[in-house]
């Protein structure tokens, strides 16, 4: 019944066959922090800092950031929230940040590329994170990392002032794989790293150069591409036995996806905020094992039709 369906939505999902997945919620405010705790996700598994940035006339405060922070850690009351570090780029400008406009802006200074021009923006974001409480709960994510060594550069730098600030805890610090270098190097990045998610919107735009934008290109620029299906599994392989990997791009709240993304080794998968109890639901009929032994098959087909066509089949059988 309602009830019922309600309380095990606040569950952690075991599949049929004893894994345990975490469900996570994507936010861009701390208000929808509030509405992915009312669905009963486990945490948040990436809150879009961008918000805080657009239409304004400079950059927020260290105050304003940090009370924004603090109010989504406490909508979650202490479970997981991850806070992805500014993404912005020449394509999205900000009036105050001038950034020279560049021919292939998807290409250009974007996300984690930032901080060599604009290191006070890092510096106060940072500060403005490491104010919250409890530094447990709070996981500090950077978009559109390409090696270990800007992953390294962050840690120095939240460090350093982590000590300035006289704190004893750390909060965990992870990177984005959106960009095929860092699923192939997804091993060293895990050295450094605390945690990896995916960010299977860029990653798909990335390896199969088509704009994500662009409306001519949606039917076919899809996650379920063998060629992003073996860059995630690359990157579950790289990061297997130093940190978990989630995803939180939209393929974490595809029907299809999703349990495929289980069965590759996703140990968290990040959905819109209202889809959180279906995800969990489904996740829960699942088999994985199953469908891990399906993957050589799925991932030999030649497109990403085909893989469409055999995973809908698949999960369609009667169980
Ligand atoms: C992604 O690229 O998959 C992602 C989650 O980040 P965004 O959609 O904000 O670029
Ligand atoms: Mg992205």
């Amino acid at each position: 019944d309602a009830e019922t369906a309600r309380s095990a939505a606040f569950e952690t999902v075991i599949t049929r066959d004893g894994r345990k997945v975490g469900v996570y919620a994507n936010v861009g405010s701390a208000e929808e922090a509030r509405l992915a705790a009312a669905n009963g996700a486990d945490g948040v598994g990436l809150l879009r800092s961008e918000f805080l940035f657009l239409e304004r006339d400079s950059a927020p405060s260290e105050t304003t950031q940090r009370d924004e922070y603090q109010a989504a850690l406490e909508a979650l009351g202490g479970k997981p929230v991850i806070i992805r570090t500014l993404d912005i780029g020449a394509d999205k400008q900000l009036p105050y940040l001038r950034l020279p406009s560049v021919p292939n802006p998807a290409l250009g200074v974007r996300g984690a590329r930032l901080w060599a021009s604009h290191p006070e923006l890092l510096e106060t974001q940072l500060r403005a994170l490491l104010g919250v409480t409890p530094l447990e709960a709070l996981h500090i994510m950077l978009p559109m990392v390409s090696e270990v060594g800007e992953l390294r550069e962050v840690r120095q730098r939240l460090e350093a002032l982590a000590s300035e600030m006289g704190l004893d805890s750390r909060p965990r610090l992870g990177a984005m794989i959106e960009v095929p270098s860092a699923a192939l190097c997804a091993d060293s990045l895990a050295t450094e790293a605390d945690f990896l998610s995916i960010g299977t919107n860029d990653l798909t735009q990335y390896t199969l150069a088509m704009d994500r934008e662009d409306p001519a290109l949606s039917a076919r620029a899809d996650v379920l591409h063998p060629a992003v299906l073996r860059l995630i599994q690359t990157t579950v392989e790289g990061a297997k036995g130093h940190c978990p990997v989630g995803v939180c791009g939209a393929a974490a709240s595809d029907d299809l996806a999703a349990p495929l993304l289980v069965a590759l080794g996703i140990d968290e998968l990040s959905v819109e905020p209202a889809r959180v109890p279906a995800v969990k639901a489904a996740l829960r009929r699942l088999d994985v094992t199953a469908l891990a032994a399906e993957l050589p098959v799925l991932l030999a087909l030649d497109g990403a039709g085909a893989v469409r066509g055999r995973l809908g089949e698949w999960l369609a059988q009667p169980t």
